[in-house]
């Protein structure tokens, strides 16, 4: 591979790295199951992940992408013959219940407007009716069409309803807030790869008493080992890892979490760069994909005339030099998707991005009315200035 001719990387994850978290992946290796010192930095480590996510449950991290949180919450809380209930408006969000069908379970859909995100009232009137479910999956940020959930009111409605809740948060992390126990979730899964701009490879999860409670009292045994979330519940006390830990990621993912928190106003950062993106793509003639529902961390826009996505993401790569996201599913070859998540949420960034769709664009026959760089820019600077008054 060439490294200079790598492509900007403007994908909704894995998203560009900082330097000094790939130098913090190449420090000299101790053994991390028997060398205390790791033992301290991973657990120091779990607790920046804890204050990030605004609770107080222990947070783990996982050698396994995102995929793997997923897997490991749903296989350690269900067992043979459960409701599970699957809240979805996005690929993600039904994805769930094929996991949940895996473990035995019995999914029940709760389907939303596919355009925009679940109506609270609605889902009220569901479970009024329906609530026998000893959980509950939904994503934030459902990433194919970045619709973005109202955690904030979902997850205590549940609650008060009993239901434990298994929130897929991998991709609004660091764009949008989350407060873990203001918001009662029992299981908030995050990776490494999105908004904290470290390599994929890892995951961590929250835990809440509760879904240790349901751990506790199961009939059967959880069905896998890797996935087994029990196996930890006293990890620190008995100062053991259930395996080996990925130490070189765990490095490298340390400090994305730092640069994370040490950053003051770095929802703002994404929130004014995605509502500048989405006023260039109206301003400018083009469509948004959603309604209604925006997640600061990535913009879904629909491909105007005849155009096909897979075709236009691989022109703006072949030609431009940036790599942005085609889709799956339903949406494949239909939307594109600028990541503005983590290190990829920069100004500079983004205007070149822009300015490369539109020159693809462009020499596919499709004339914006404006300029897309330029008015980005000018609605960045207003947002900015905005924030400055307050
Ligand atoms: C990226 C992502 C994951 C992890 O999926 P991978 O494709 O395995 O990286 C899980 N959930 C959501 C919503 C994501 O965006």
């Amino acid at each position: 591979m060439n490294l200079k001719q790598l492509p900007l990387l403007m994908t909704p994850g894995p998203t560009q790295v900082r330097e000094n978290v790939r130098h913090a992946r190449s420090v000299e290796m101790t053994n991390p199951d028997l060398d205390p010192s790791f033992f301290k930095f991973y657990k120091e480590t779990c607790g920046c992940l804890s204050d990030f996510l605004h609770t107080r449950n222990p947070v783990l991290i996982l050698g396994g992408e995102g995929m793997l949180g997923l897997d490991a919450a749903c296989v350690s809380l269900i067992e043979p013959g459960d409701r599970v209930l699957v809240i979805e408006n996005g690929l993600f969000g039904e994805g769930f219940s094929d996991l949940v069908r895996l473990y035995g379970a019995v999914p029940v859909l709760f389907r939303g407007d596919r355009k925009r995100e679940i109506d609270v009232a609605a889902l009220e009137s569901f479970l009024k009716k329906d609530s026998d479910f000893k959980l509950a999956t939904i994503v934030h940020c459902d990433t194919p069409s970045g619709v973005l959930n109202e955690l904030d009111k979902i997850c205590p409605l549940l609650k008060s309803f009993g239901i434990l809740t298994v929130v897929d948060a991998v991709s609004s992390m660091v764009g949008e807030e989350i407060f873990v126990d203001l918001w009662k979730i029992d299981i908030c899964i995050g990776a490494s790869q999105k908004g904290f701009s470290a390599p994929p490879g890892l995951t961590f999860l929250s835990i809440s008493p509760d879904a240790y409670g349901v751990m506790e009292s199961r009939k059967t045994p959880i069905a896998s080992f890797y996935g087994n979330l029990w196996i930890w519940k006293n990890y620190e006390q008995e100062f053991w890892f259930p395996y080996s830990p990925p130490a070189s990621d765990i490095y490298g993912f340390s400090v994305a979490v730092s640069n994370v928190l040490e950053e003051d106003r770095i929802v703002f950062r994404h929130q004014s760069i995605a509502k500048a993106v989405r006023s260039a793509i109206l301003k400018t003639g083009l469509s948004l994909h959603l309604k209604s529902g925006y997640c600061a961390t990535v913009t879904v826009m629909d491909v105007p005339g005849e155009l096909d996505a897979e075709q236009l993401v691989r022109q703006i790569l072949d030609e431009e030099n940036v790599l942005i996201g085609g889709c799956f599913g339903y949406l494949k070859g239909k939307v594109i998707r600028i990541g503005h998540m983590g290190e990829n949420a920069r100004s500079d960034f983004v205007a070149k991005a822009l300015f490369s769709i539109q020159k693809v664009l462009e020499r596919n026959g499709i004339h914006l009315k404006e300029d897309m760089r330029t008015v980005f820019l000018e609605e960045l600077e207003k947002e900015c200035d905005e924030f400055k008054k307050k």
